[in-house]
């Protein structure tokens, strides 16, 4: 049959309303999220439309991808402008974006290589790839006995080898076998992980701060302690910086907040701003000088469009200090969250404009609370079960902030 002959059913995308959209991804789509049920067709800042011209404040901003607002401008000039010369040439050819790329990731990390893949579990991977090479290579851990220790409430990503460490009972139902070598403690937990260090261990491997989890902030000084440790027993210190990172816990990237020196970081998320899957694992040259050419790689990893975005989602974050605004207006929104006088609230915590309202179980779970803010314009979204999720885009201004607080302050007060 000849493409002319294939005639689509679906309606004139102009006549379509809110549920007809709905309908359609329900119909084809495999059914492995629960979105809140709005349609969103245009974003610009921290501010979102549906279809219908609603307006919204993001304040999940796609887990931390768009730190720079949705859509910024400089971000959507460079990509224009690459896609327009070269978009992929593969890592067969070299390309002329990824050397500053790697440049400017070395110089903001204080980690001297870079090592680029696509989706954020695809760095956590390739962390794991390096830490066993490294384990095996350099350390001299007698083959196929490297472990790796994880903390419990951990969020890596969705695939096999991640899924494999995580806690949570339903990322592994049905999925196995499972990966073998990783080592589970509490988080926060500094005496636990130097217990279960053996000769064999390889790395701690840990979130500075849980985001999926719950938005978990370790004990102060945790992670100076697991630096400390790790060191001295000749263990990896590994952060998976990927939502904590680029700014969004008030420093470029969470571990500093103690000062601490990892000797490898995974990054993603707002490493693009939103504009294109992109992310890198990014050590010291002892541990990446264990990949030779043809151990990993990655199609699409490195290529010259995501390096060119990469590049400007770089800048933005520092030209614009979204570091030092998520500090100063996370701090001022915090303060005021922990005001509102409601009895369904738990606790509120987090770090810069990371934010986690942990509700009581009586309050009938996060949800209920995500679908009335929704209503009033404000979009959030639950992690776990009772934990609201605040993290908008670091582009956010005080005005705006004192928009959704009034917004929150109400739903919480009336529900
Ligand atoms: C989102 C996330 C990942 C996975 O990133 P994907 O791009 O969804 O694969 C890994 N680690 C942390 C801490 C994350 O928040």
């Amino acid at each position: 049959m000849s493409s002319a002959n294939v005639t689509l059913e679906i309606p004139s995308l102009k006549m379509m309303n809110t549920q007809d959209y709905i309908e359609l991804e329900q119909e084809y789509g495999a059914d492995n999220y629960h979105p809140l049920d709005v349609v969103i067709s245009k974003g610009e800042g921290v501010w979102v439309w549906d279809i219908e011209g609603k307006k919204y404040l993001d304040f999940l901003s796609a887990y931390s991808a768009l730190n720079q607002g949705h859509c910024h401008p400089k971000i959507l000039e460079a990509m224009i402008k690459q896609a327009q010369k070269v978009t992929l040439t593969s890592r067969a050819f070299r390309n002329d974006q990824l050397g500053e790329f790697y440049q400017k990731l070395a110089q903001i990390s204080g980690l001297p290589k870079v090592l680029p893949m696509n989706s954020g579990a695809e760095a956590v991977e390739t962390a794991i790839k390096a830490i066993r090479k490294w384990a095996y290579k350099v350390k001299g851990v007698p083959e196929n006995q490297a472990e790796i220790i994880v903390c419990s409430n951990n969020f890596s990503g969705r695939t096999i080898s991640l899924i494999s460490f995580s806690t949570e009972e339903q990322y592994q139902d049905g999925f196995g076998p499972l990966t073998t070598g990783f080592k589970v403690i509490p988080f926060g937990d500094a005496a636990a992980l130097e217990k279960a260090i053996t000769p064999n261990t390889a790395a701690f491997l840990v979130e500075p701060i849980q985001g999926e989890g719950g938005i978990i902030v370790p004990p102060n000084g945790f992670l100076k302690q697991a630096e400390q440790i790790c060191h001295q027993h000749n263990v990896l210190l590994i952060f998976d910086e990927i939502q904590t990172g680029l700014g969004r816990t008030g420093k470029m990237f969470a571990h500093e907040h103690e000062n601490v020196k990892p000797d490898g970081i995974t990054l993603g998320k707002a490493l693009s701003g939103g504009f294109y899957p992109i992310s890198a694992f990014i050590s010291t040259d002892e541990v990446m000088g264990v990949f030779q050419p043809g151990d990993h790689g990655s199609t699409f990893g490195g290529n010259p469009l995501a390096a060119a975005i990469g590049n400007a989602a770089l800048d933005v974050i520092i030209d614009e200090d979204l570091p030092g605004k998520a500090a100063k207006l996370g701090e001022y929104f915090m303060a005021k969250l922990q005001l509102i006088p409601s009895s369904h609230i738990k606790e509120v915590r987090g770090k810069g404009l990371l934010i986690g309202m942990e509700l009581h179980p009586e309050a009938g779970g996060a949800r209920r609370f995500c679908k009335a803010l929704a209503k009033e314009g404000l979009l959030a979204k639950e992690t776990r079960d009772n934990v609201i999720r605040f993290a908008p885009p670091l582009v956010i201004s005080q005005s705006e902030i004192d928009w959704a607080l009034e917004r929150i302050s109400r739903v919480m007060t009336t529900l």
